[in-house]
């Protein structure tokens, strides 16, 4: 699991153990003079769940978006895999291919059926045929429970099975690790748990993720590790059980006496 230009047969690479997926070294972000990232230092580790929590404004989305390279840090490394994203010279498409990314706002292509919304992508950019690339569609339509739904278009789905297709969207790029930034913050309360429970499951196969949530049942069960983050700094990380249910820091028993 080398180079950048990962090709799909090599997608099953996760069972690697004892390797880092995101090594994050000395990270800092500023835009302007408003410093929003403060010399952050992470390890995900292959199959690792980390959850990373803490107030709005914190530098969580920020920090996702440097991993994937949809901000340019201004200082510091990250690594994932062997390779260096940060070197001035990396092929930042490459990189991205490597990086399943789910937001908030599910972003489905409107005017595309849920089939061709999968399909697109891997046709442009793996070059997939496409027949390949709808195999590998149907495939991750069945890991989400998507797969009735293959011939309709988004505005026909609820914003649960939207953002279910949007993951096994990006599952069809075969990442070797995926980030999710509030993935049910826009959803109604009662679509809530049909995507939670998609990530539980990606999450049991083994899939690395990185988590910005504030479903704090959802992390204490499901993820192996909790960062809280506050004014661009970690302020504290561990065991979901501990940081969670035992908090140490004063900033972290104050952001959950809030949020619980
Ligand atoms: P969180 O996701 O924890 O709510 P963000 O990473 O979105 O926090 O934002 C952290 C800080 O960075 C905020 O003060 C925000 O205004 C600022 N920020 C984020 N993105 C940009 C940007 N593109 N330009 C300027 N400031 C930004
Ligand atoms: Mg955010």
């Amino acid at each position: 699991m080398s180079t950048p230009s990962r090709t799909t047969d090599s997608a099953d690479s996760r069972g690697h153990v004892g390797r880092h997926a995101i090594s994050i070294r000395n990270l800092k972000k500023s835009f302007g003079s408003n410093e929003v990232l403060k010399d952050i230092s992470l390890d995900i580790d292959q199959g690792e769940v980390v959850c990373v929590i803490g107030p709005s404004g914190s530098g969580k989305s920020t920090l996702l978006r440097c991993v994937n390279l949809l901000e340019q840090p201004t200082s510091g490394q990250i690594f994932v895999g062997d390779d260096e994203i940060t070197d001035p010279d990396v092929d930042i498409d490459g990189v991205r291919r490597r990086i399943g990314m789910v937001f908030q706002s599910f972003n489905l292509f409107p005017h595309l059926t849920v089939l061709d919304n999968l399909t697109v992508a891997q046709t442009k950019v793996l070059r997939r045929s496409k027949s390949k690339a709808r195999e590998a569609a149907r495939h991750n339509l069945e890991r989400v429970g998507m797969t009735h739904k293959e011939s309709a278009f988004p505005a026909q789905l609820s914003g649960g099975q939207q953002q279910r297709v949007a993951i096994a969207r990006s599952l069809s790029m075969d990442p070797e690790l995926m980030l999710f930034d509030e993935p049910t913050s826009a959803l109604d309360p009662e679509l809530v748990g049909e995507v939670l429970a998609v990530m539980k499951s990606l999450a049991a196969e083994g899939m690395t993720m990185m988590i910005v949530t504030h479903e704090m049942a959802f992390a204490r069960e499901v993820a192996n590790r909790v960062v809280f983050m506050d004014g661009g700094f970690v302020v504290e990380q561990g065991p979901a059980a501990e940081v969670i249910g035992d908090p140490q820091e004063v900033r972290t028993k104050s952001f959950l006496h809030r949020v619980l």
